[in-house]
């Protein structure tokens, strides 16, 4: 039993052996859209990724520079409350002290007088370089709210927290939690590198609140001794939120890009597919039959040339099927006239029967003539259609043409005189040799001599010469016959065409090779030029014609 068949139920649109498997295959469009789309968000998605990824480390590296320089600023200013400050400070509270004295008490002074010159002089001695005072060591008191101070300074200026440690890691101030809470920080890395006296940060949970946290330590130093260290620590989120505004502007950019871009995606492909749609609704409508069909060339690119080669096309077909109809017409119209004429005399001879033998004779040989006429025309055409649909291989062989032009001379002899025309064959014994069907090159030129037997009067001549230039190989047939009109010259090689049509058929009658309708000359040119050769014509009218017939000599 027979199935039916998976390709007749198929779209005209989509070929049956292309399935689309997804429905955007359908659309050309929809492809660019998608590869376009596709790969600029592939790109953009990379980029953003990248960029945004850059853009957290950078960030990061920043914070991280920038707590390492809060860091090494607050241990500078922490220098001093550490170690001199504080002994400066009381320095200065005992001089302010010893000060204060010498102004209350001046009556202590009792010396003599000759001493007291001498006394003053030493007072004045004594005050100019007072005598050094041991210092009282820094006391916890004194240091430790100024070192409380300095934290808190430093957390508020560099938004972080700040903590002191003691050279061996123990907690002295903090600007955000009560350092008893605090435990000893000398093993954590940043501080254990501040003590070696480098700086360095790291990124850990924080021990109170759990969250990610930079942390960056600087050493306080006194020349070569180790004093403390300050750490300062900042949670990630902050670093995190200020990189997440830059990232989330790129991602923003990137979407606004792709959205672009698609907008652009299909603005291009539009205009991609727009002159292919129109081309297939041209071609469509070819098809069914509207060779009028032109599509607008707009670009001069690979659309362009295509929408030009498509009007080309379209064109060719046009006038090749102007000229087939026209074609059929003339051969219709001129086979319908022989056998109108056959048909009537048929009528007559049948309607006379016995009783006018001459006239019927003269009938019957009309008959004959016209039916000989219509073999010769069905012959013209069948020749024509097979010289077109099957053209003879390219010729192979190398033809010397000159004793094939004798023959046809010979040939045509017999009716040169019974016209009444001389004719005389002028060509060397031998010819240089020519690439051509010999067969098919007689037959052009025996159509050429019947031509000119034809169309010249009784009394006129008619040669046939041969000449080989450095290039080509020319065959002339000439005739002083009746010529052809100017106007009639560019035309003659058409089919069906006749200078004067009423000559021309009631000469063809008489022959043997041409239809009469106008067919000859198209069957030679024809039959020239499938042998690499061309045919031309000269003519002055009333004095005669000249066909030359040429082929491209050997290398
Ligand atoms: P036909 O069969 O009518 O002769 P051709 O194609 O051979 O058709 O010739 C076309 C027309 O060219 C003829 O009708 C005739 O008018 C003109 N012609 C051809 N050869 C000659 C010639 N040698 N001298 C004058 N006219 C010619």
């Amino acid at each position: 039993m027979d199935t039916p068949s998976p390709t007749s139920s198929a779209p005209v649109t989509a070929p049956a052996h292309l399935p689309d498997r997804w429905p955007w295959q359908r659309s050309l469009q929809a492809r660019m859209i998608i590869a376009f789309g596709g790969a600029f968000l592939i790109i953009l998605a990379l980029l953003t990724f990248w960029l945004g990824r850059t853009v957290y480390n950078t960030y990061l590296d920043a914070a991280e520079h920038d707590l390492e320089v809060a860091a090494f600023l607050a241990s500078n200013a922490l220098e001093d409350p550490l170690s001199g400050y504080a002994s400066e400070f009381a320095q200065y509270q005992q001089w302010e002290a010893e000060r204060e004295h010498a102004a209350v008490a001046p009556s202590d002074d009792t010396r003599d007088d000759d001493n007291k010159k001498e006394d003053d002089e030493d007072d004045d001695a004594e005050r100019a370089t007072p005598a050094p005072t041991p210092l009282p060591a820094p006391t916890p008191e004194i240091v430790l709210p100024r070192l409380q101070g300095v934290a808190d300074l430093y957390a508020r200026d560099a938004n972080a927290r700040v903590t002191i440690l003691d050279k061996n890691g123990h907690p002295v101030a903090d600007s955000q939690y009560d350092i008893e809470r605090i435990t000893p920080q000398g093993a954590q890395m940043e501080v254990v590198m501040a003590l070696r006296g480098e700086e360095l940060s790291d990124i850990r949970a924080d021990a109170f609140t759990g969250a990610l946290t930079l942390f960056a330590a600087a050493p306080i130093q006194q020349g070569s001794e180790m004093l403390g260290v300050v750490q300062l620590s900042q949670p990630m989120q902050v670093v995190a939120e200020r990189a997440r505004a830059l990232v989330l502007t790129i991602i923003l950019a990137g979407v606004v890009a792709v959205l672009a871009s698609t907008v652009l995606a299909v603005w291009i492909s539009r205009r991609l597919v727009r002159p292919v749609l129109r081309l297939e609704q041209a071609a469509l409508a070819a098809a069914q039959g509207d060779l009028s069909q032109q599509v607008p060339v707009q670009t001069s690119d690979e659309l362009g040339a295509l929408a030009q080669a498509f009007n080309r096309m379209v064109g060719a077909v046009h006038t090749m099927l102007e000229q087939q109809r026209a074609f059929v017409a003339h051969a219709s119209h001129e086979l319908r006239t022989p056998l109108t004429n056959i048909k009537l005399r048929i009528e007559v001879v049948r309607a006379l029967g016995d009783e006018a033998p001459d006239i019927s004779e003269r009938y019957l040989a009309e008959i004959e003539s016209e039916a000989n006429r219509l073999a010769r025309l069905a012959n013209a055409l069948l020749d024509l259609a097979h010289l077109e649909s099957r053209p003879a291989p390219p010729p192979d062989k190398r033809v010397d043409l000159a004793p094939m032009l004798h023959n046809a001379a010979a040939i045509m002899q017999l009716r040169a005189q019974l016209a009444g025309v001389t004719m005389t064959a002028a060509a060397p014994a031998t010819l240089p040799p020519v690439k051509v069907h010999p067969e098919q090159v007689e037959e052009a030129v025996l159509n050429l001599l019947d031509n000119a037997i034809k169309y010249t009067p009784a009394g006129g001549r008619v040669a046939l010469t041969a000449a080989a230039t450095p290039e080509r190989l020319i065959v002339n047939v000439s005739d002083t016959g009746a010529g052809i009109p100017p106007d009639d010259l560019p035309h003659i090689f058409d089919r069906f065409y006749r200078v004067d049509k009423a000559r021309s058929r009631t000469r063809g009658g008489q022959s043997g090779m041409g239809s009469g309708a106008g067919l000859g000359l198209a069957i030679v040119k024809q039959l020239v030029e499938q042998n690499q050769g061309s045919v031309t014509v000269e003519s002055t009218p009333d004095q005669g014609a000249n066909f030359s017939v040429s082929f491209p000599l050997m290398a």
